[in-house]
């Protein structure tokens, strides 16, 4: 049996999403800008796309820019709106430090091009303060960037308090929405942002396709020059199958949400209970009550999460660390860093996240096979230090 528990790290395609997109491949090879029969129905089927996606998030169809995926949405957001404010002086940005790196380098990018940024701290619960945000913000704040979920422990953010906090200073708020879109309700009035962005991949649609909602009137800077494709807001051919597919996967997602919800939720708490009454020495790392229902992120104590997450792939159990393994090097999460954990636990966890063809059976195969493992690493380490 082969268990994928990396929901978080991308989904595998919906059947019906997948049969959207071989079916778009073949028949709707217009280029969307073309004026004739194949244009149009190209253009018609985007069209369909960016509606489902706009009501995914209960946005207009007219404020959604179709994208390649998260990273250039949350770049979008961040460089547009940087350039766009430099000319009325604001020329600082804002964000928490559990941001994904497509908002963290940006930030630091913009940093080595004269912006200053402040990185706001988050405490053990994993959850941004709207007291700390007020602190970090500055008269010429131009963006408060913070994800609505985050990636690594699935912790909910007060995006709607914070979106209060950064309009008062009369900065613009954005939202990296990649974690929690297709997984909870998400309403852009409701969250009172201005930018919102999402990715296809992490609700079962395709690999690059993605969306930036702007809220109408926004002033954002395009950063892909080019065509006028997207009312002169993102240039480039649009890719029609992929974006076909993440409009199945919106609606698909929006009409099974709340059962989706609630079923991968009760697995993942069972693949909770169960790791935490078998395998002594473990914790759950963030918030537990305020998180998206499919994701847990577990220290084993005396544990390198790398060699649990190598030993269970052996045993055909895919997980995650949720940090970035660079050059040879092992850096721990950055997310569990800001969160103060202790530097041991930084690098003893790892995140299982759960989804639309998740079962019972795949959860109870975890937490029969981790205490041994866990028990092997650990006389390891023993062995090791006794050595
Ligand atoms: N933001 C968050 C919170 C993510 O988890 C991811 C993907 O892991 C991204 C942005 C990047 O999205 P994409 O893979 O579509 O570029």
């Amino acid at each position: 049996m082969r268990v994928y528990f990396d929901y978080n790290a991308t989904t595998p395609l919906a059947p019906q999403v997948a049969e959207a997109v071989a079916t778009a491949s073949q028949d709707l090879f217009g280029n969307a800008s073309s004026v004739h029969y194949f244009g149009q129905q190209a253009k018609a089927a985007l069209d369909d796309a960016r509606s489902a996606v706009a009501t995914l998030i209960h946005g207009d169809s007219s404020e959604v820019v179709l994208t390649s995926g998260g990273t250039e949405a949350d770049n979008f957001a961040i460089r547009g709106v940087a350039e766009a404010a430099d000319v009325s002086g604001r020329k600082h940005l804002v964000a928490s430090a559990i941001e994904h790196e497509a908002v963290l380098n940006t930030l630091r990018a913009l940093a080595r091009r004269g912006w200053r940024t402040t990185l706001v701290p988050v405490d053990q619960s994993g959850i941004v303060s709207p007291d700390r945000v007020r602190e970090a913000l500055a008269d010429d704040t131009a963006i408060v960037s913070v994800m609505h979920a985050n990636n690594e422990i699935g912790t909910i953010q007060p995006i709607a308090a914070l979106s209060a906090i950064a309009h008062e200073r009369g900065a613009l708020m954005h939202t990296d929405a990649v974690q929690s879109a297709g997984k909870i309700p998400v309403d852009v009035r409701e969250l009172g942002v201005d930018l919102l962005s999402l990715s296809a991949h992490k609700f079962n649609g395709p690999k690059g396709a993605g969306a930036l909602w702007i809220k109408r009137g926004t002033r954002l800077q395009p950063i892909l020059t080019g065509g006028k494709h997207e009312r002169n807001r993102r240039a480039g051919t649009e890719n029609v199958p992929a974006v076909v597919g993440m409009g199945v996967a919106a609606r698909l997602a929006l009409g099974k949400m709340a059962g989706e919800g609630a079923r991968v939720g009760a697995l993942r708490n069972r693949l909770e209970e169960g790791i935490l009454r078998t395998v002594p020495g473990t914790a759950v790392n963030g918030a537990r009550p305020s998180r998206v229902p499919n994701t847990t992120n577990i220290s084993f104590d005396r544990v390198e999460a790398e060699s649990l997450l190598i030993a269970l792939d052996l045993e055909g159990i895919a997980v995650s660390t949720g940090s970035a393994c660079s050059s040879g090097t092992l850096e721990p999460s950055h997310v569990l860093k800001a969160m103060g954990l202790a530097a041991h636990r930084t690098q003893n966890s790892l995140r299982f996240s759960l989804g639309m063809f998740s079962t019972e059976e795949e959860v109870d195969r975890v937490v029969e096979v981790l205490p041994r493992l866990v028990e092997k690493l650990r006389g390891l380490t023993r062995k090791t230090a006794t050595a």
